[in-house]
């Protein structure tokens, strides 16, 4: 994926801006077609918004009423991810979800959550009694009378999905820069209906601009002079669990939902790992994704009362994300009052299980609005699955390690990576250490890459051919090394009540 400067005024049919979920999504859906597309992201790689920093749940469909527009596109989503995973070959399965009712008040909100699956045909629905919660998840706390279970729910590698869809979408003709920031937007009546962007690396023209900017979707409208509404963020700490409590329990389990989220949650996340989150409150800072010991508290006593079994002695890495949300708490998704700017704002909690739908429906409106199109007869839906080793057979792994001795090395040993994995990822457009982490969980193990993040920075240096000291961790300027350092040394005793932030 090549990442380098615009040619002058390069002109295409679309500009996206943002590479989140949704951005990726329409990117990739855009692919399909003969348009000519560009995706532009402020960071270095795609997902690394609030994509990456979330539960990666996709939601049964029973949870929002079908009168929002959130609601009607989660189920439609829904329905989308066992095609894209399987074409992708990123990490997706249904393991089904549980909302737990823990006193006859919370059954009125179980009826409400079958009614909302039932009024938009979401199959499978159950009530399963106290008995039944006790054979199926053991590990749930005896407390709990009764439970709506739903099979459509499942669990994705968010990150790995978005990768995936940019890198489908890229080998099917769409263009991406990262590290471009768009600055400016002016809209050219006199020629031709088209919008001039700006960005620091150069300026391009688009008939289209698809404004998928998540926290900043409010910002990007102004540069437009479209602004109608306003993004707050609302942070959600998650805490990820020691592989001890693998298997712990086998769905996702869901307290009673509340007006403003569906609750602290206890996840298996795809690869295994158990995690336990979100919080949900307003922040003012949109950068803000730290995490904090009030946060840890109510998440712990939280999903104690769910599953007791949990202690916050067996916290490994916590992160924060932030949702993006509209003043109505709704998406908000279509044409504005100028020609050709198309909003995809406000895509708080279930964004991530809508994107495809969100991608579709964008799609319809394009077409709407006088994007002229064909479906390309070339369109390639299937792209070469990542190899993760630690999933393939004895047999299988001799078989690779004997082809490429690259997989014989192994980089992290947490997480059983291999040298020949972070290669792929890296000829696949990883540029920074976290690019490589969440394409192939080299450093999401117990020691948080202690050990395999010097190995990494090495080979992404001799992948672009840089000094180790221009590695950065996530693009800009977070190096990670420097070729030397004068200075006294000073070692303060580090604070106990010091916590750190760090991404799962
Ligand atoms: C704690 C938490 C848990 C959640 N859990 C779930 C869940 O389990 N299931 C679910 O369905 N949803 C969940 N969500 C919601 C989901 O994560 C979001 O709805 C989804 O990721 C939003 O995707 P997006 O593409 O709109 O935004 P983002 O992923 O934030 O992408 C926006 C992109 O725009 C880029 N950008 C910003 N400004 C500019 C600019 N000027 N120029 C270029 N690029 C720019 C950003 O860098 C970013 O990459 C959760 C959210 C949170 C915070």
């Amino acid at each position: 994926m090549p990442n380098d400067v615009f040619s002058q005024h390069a002109s295409y049919d679309v500009a996206i801006v943002g590479g989140g979920a949704a951005g990726c999504a329409i990117a990739r859906e855009l692919s399909r077609t003969t348009a000519t597309t560009i995706l532009l992201e402020r960071d270095i790689e795609v997902g690394f918004g609030t994509s990456k920093a979330n539960s990666g749940i996709i939601h049964g469909g029973h949870h929002s009423g079908p009168n929002t527009l959130k609601g009607q596109l989660e189920w439609e989503g829904n329905q989308l991810w066992d095609d894209l995973s399987r074409d992708l070959g990123f990490g997706f399965a249904r393991i089904g979800e549980l909302t737990v009712a823990f006193d006859t008040a919370q059954l009125e909100t179980l009826d409400r959550l079958e009614a909302n699956g039932h009024a938009k045909g979401v199959p499978g629905l159950e009530r399963w009694d106290r008995d039944r919660l006790r054979r199926e998840e053991p590990n749930l706390s005896p407390e709990a009378i009764a439970a709506v279970f739903a099979p459509t729910t499942g669990v994705v590698n968010p990150y790995e999905a978005c990768f995936l869809m940019l890198e489908s979408a890229c080998r099917n003709g769409v263009e991406f820069r990262g590290e471009s920031p768009v600055t400016g937007l002016e809209y050219l009546e006199s020629e031709g209906d088209r919008w001039l962007i700006s960005t620091p690396r150069g300026q391009l023209t688009a008939r289209f601009v698809i404004n998928a900017a998540g926290l900043y979707a409010d910002a990007i409208a102004d540069l437009a002079g479209v602004r109608t509404f306003t993004i707050r963020p609302r942070k959600g700490e998650e805490y990820l669990l020691d592989k001890r409590l693998n298997g712990y329990v086998s769905r996702v389990i869901f307290p009673c939902p509340t007006p403003v989220s569906k609750g602290i949650l206890v996840i298996p996340t795809y690869d295994g790992t158990l995690m336990v989150g979100p919080t949900a409150h307003f922040v003012e800072d949109k950068e803000d994704d730290t995490t904090s010991a009030d946060g840890a508290t109510q998440v712990f006593e939280s999903v104690t009362r769910l599953v007791p079994g949990i202690s916050a002695r067996d916290c490994i890495a916590e992160f924060a994300g932030l949702r993006a949300v509209a003043d109505t708490e709704d998406f908000i998704i279509g044409t504005t009052a100028k020609p050709g700017f198309i909003n995809v704002a406000g895509i708080q909690s279930p964004g991530l299980t809508a994107a495809p739908a969100i991608a579709r429906h964008v799609i319809d409106i394009l077409h709407n609005e006088g994007l002229t199109t064909d479906r390309r007869d070339d369109f390639e839906p299937t792209i070469p699955h990542p190899i993760h080793f630690i999933s393939l057979s004895t047999e299988e792994q001799i078989a690779l390690a004997d082809r490429d001795p690259s997989f014989a090395r192994m980089i992290c040993r947490c997480e059983l990576v291999t040298e020949g994995e972070i290669r792929e990822a890296l000829d696949r457009g990883a540029r920074c250490l976290d690019g490589l982490k969440f394409r192939t969980r080299a450093g999401m193990g117990r020691c948080q890459g202690g050990f395999c993040s010097g190995r990494c920075m090495e080979l992404i240096a001799e992948k672009y051919d840089i000094p180790i000291t221009e590695v950065t961790k996530r693009g800009g300027s977070s190096w990670i090394a420097c070729d030397r350092v004068d200075v006294a040394v000073d070692i303060a005793p580090a604070s106990p009540t010091d916590r750190n932030s760090q991404d799962g």
